[in-house]
């Protein structure tokens, strides 16, 4: 395989000198980003009006699709399929894509897609590289490893969301709205500093900026890379759902097109696509499709006029492996429509950040820990109310207030769980399987509470209770019990 190395001219990089202060910044764990999300009120407005937007146009449109539950349970039905059946339909969409020209590699972890991917840089000799739409890139830091192995190579995000985030260093907040926490005069001022002079914060002016900057950055661009929305088994054909015209420049214009996508993204047949389809765009913007529906199969073949010259399919793995046939294969069904994120009532208070992983939410709460291992995000299955509108808004079904449950019953089974929480459990549990210590509990906690009474409500408790009434009132211990209540009639 030739490589080439020769040297070319540093070329002009469009970076901001931005010092990222949004919570993830804020240093500690998920408490302590916790607690900086919160004061943020900006944040709050930002969200909340996301939140009610997308929300709001995805029970208008599901509404009026009359088959919306039973496409559902095929969907949950066909996602079922695959992850049990993952080996065979990934063999079958290597062979697929083998077929069509492209060239396949499964990767067991990011080091290994990295190390592929630097491969066809270093063959390539590429100096830019224009990326479009994937999650599992973000995953494996992708852009930081490739720049570290590869000084002067320049990587440019081309999803306006997601350039605006990378121009001022921040991870994406959302699945599917990365940039949602900014306004446009946030978005202005880092384009002005990109641009060396002011941009108006007028939305068309900033487009048109982001327009004419990324056009010279896919013209340069001697590689493109991307993600994928499905990957079809039956064709090797890869589909790609955006609003955006950069995915198709990404996909078709540079010389080289690798798509980098989980190998849970599978469907068997080019049929299912239908029932995804119909689901995926209005349950993530509200939309009964997304403006551009690409599907992807090969490289440009003879006789065509345009695409590239090769292409390859990066099937990653990190992980994901160790997660079939447990208990939690139902996280991999997600099909990444941001939904459950955008009925969350925590993800409404505190934003993506704060989960300090690529996928946040409730699903991100439940595949960080699968991911990455419960030690390293042990306070994300405990960031939810379990009150199961995740589950409600999921266009497949993933009972994720279940799969929390679980994860929380792992941390403990691991010894993960805090002290506190572990005595305080300890406690119920004793409290409830033994009636006498029960209305002990109680009646110690009738008089224990009553000099923080106020209003009827605990407005100020001792610690360790101050950490709930430092965000909200307490509902004190009712002053008879329903048993005594019952005995008095009531
Ligand atoms: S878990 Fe369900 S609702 Fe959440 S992103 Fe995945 S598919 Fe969408």
């Amino acid at each position: 395989m030739a490589r080439t190395t020769t040297p070319k001219p540093a070329r002009q990089r469009d970076t901001v000198d931005t010092r990222p202060t949004g919570p993830e910044h804020a240093g500690g764990d998920f408490n302590a980003r916790g607690r900086a999300a919160l004061k943020d009120e900006f944040l709050h407005d930002s969200l909340a009006m996301a939140q009610t937007r997308l929300a709001g146009s995805r029970t208008a449109t599901l509404a009026a699709l009359p088959d919306a539950p039973e496409l559902r349970e095929r969907a949950y039905a066909i996602k079922q399929d695959v992850i049990a059946h993952l080996d065979t339909y990934l063999e079958r969409l290597a062979d697929a894509v083998e077929r069509a020209s492209g060239h396949v590699h499964f990767a067991s972890d990011g080091a290994d897609a990295i190390t592929y991917i630097s491969g066809i840089v270093a063959r390539r000799g590429a100096r830019t590289i224009v990326k479009s739409k994937s999650m599992a890139t973000e995953e494996i830091e992708l852009n930081h490893r490739l720049e570290e192995l590869h000084p002067g190579l320049e990587i440019v995000e081309t999803d306006l969301g997601e350039w605006i985030i990378q121009l001022r260093g921040e991870p994406p907040s959302h699945i599917i709205a990365p940039a949602v926490h900014l306004n446009r005069f946030q978005v202005a001022e880092t384009f002005s500093q990109v641009a060396g002079e002011p941009v108006p914060p007028d939305v068309e002016d900033l487009m048109q900026f982001a327009r004419r900057r990324l056009r010279q950055k896919f013209l340069a661009a001697e590689i493109g890379i991307s993600g994928a929305n499905f990957a079809i088994a039956e064709t090797g054909t890869i589909v790609m759902v955006t609003n955006e015209g950069n995915g198709r420049l990404v996909t078709s214009l540079p010389p080289v097109h690798i798509a980098v996508v989980g190998i849970e993204k599978l469907l068997p047949r080019v049929a299912d696509l239908s029932v995804f389809l119909q689901l995926l765009a209005r349950s993530g913007t509200g939309q009964k499709l997304t403006v551009f529906t690409n599907l992807i199969t090969g490289p440009r073949r003879p006789g065509e006029s345009d695409g590239p010259e090769e292409f390859h399919l990066v099937l990653l793995d990190n992980g994901r492996s160790q997660i079939l046939g447990t208990e939690f294969d139902e996280a991999l069904y997600c099909i990444r429509c941001g939904a459950c994120l955008n009925v969350c009532p925590v993800y409404r208070q505190v934003g993506g950040h704060v989960y300090g992983s690529t996928y946040s939410g409730p699903i991100g709460a439940v595949i960080t820990p699968l991911l990455k291992g419960d030690a390293a995000a042990k306070d994300l299955p405990n960031a939810s109310s379990l009150c199961g509108a995740c589950w409600e808004a999921c266009p497949v079904g993933i009972p994720l207030h279940d799969l929390l449950l679980k994860l929380r019953n792992r941390e403990t089974r691991e010894g993960l769980a805090g002290r506190d929480q572990s005595l305080l459990f300890a406690g119920f549990a004793q409290a409830m399987a033994h009636p006498a210590a029960y209305r002990l509990g109680a009646a110690a906690g009738r008089i224990a509470q009553a000099p923080f009474i106020s209003a009827g409500s605990i407005r100020r408790a001792p610690r360790p209770a101050d950490r709930w009434t430092g965000t909200r009132d307490l509902p004190p211990i009712a002053g008879a019990s329903f048993r005594d209540r019952w005995k008095e009639g009531i």
